[in-house]
């Protein structure tokens, strides 16, 4: 565990949040300020900067990561019209939180991929 990260202070169940799913590897919880009607965070228990790193580090817990991150959708009620799976990414990708964590969106027309295209 990372002290300094504030996902990991969520693991430890140091920071409160409002947890909708876990399983031995992952813990998914919404989104503080959730940009769709529904909006919830997945992240593996274990700290991995960013999907990149996780992916090369951890293939097994970034699949575990999607299966979770499904498994969201599908109890969220997401699945039949459709929900969004992000992966903000370093600097350009906006990530202002360094442990990876796949955004489930959804509940509502979610618009264009990127701002205005
Ligand atoms: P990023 O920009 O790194 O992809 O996303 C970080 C996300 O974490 C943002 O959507 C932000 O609203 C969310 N967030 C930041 N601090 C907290 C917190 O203390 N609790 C929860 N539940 N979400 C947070
Ligand atoms: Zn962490």
């Amino acid at each position: 565990m990372d002290n300094t990260c504030l996902f990991c202070r969520i693991v430890a169940g140091e920071i409160p949040a409002t947890v909708v799913h876990r399983t031995e590897t992952t813990l998914a919880f919404r989104d503080i300020d959730p940009k769709a009607p529904t909006h919830v965070l997945v992240i593996p228990v274990e700290h991995y900067a960013d999907v990149a790193v996780l992916a090369e580090a951890n293939p097994s817990a970034a699949a575990d990561l999607l299966a979770a991150a499904a498994a969201v959708a599908e109890a969220e009620g997401l699945t039949g019209d459709g929900f969004r799976v992000i992966f903000n990414t370093g600097r350009n990708g906006g990530q202002e939180v360094f442990h990876v964590h796949a955004h489930v969106v959804g509940g509502a027309p979610l618009g264009p991929m990127l701002a205005g295209k």
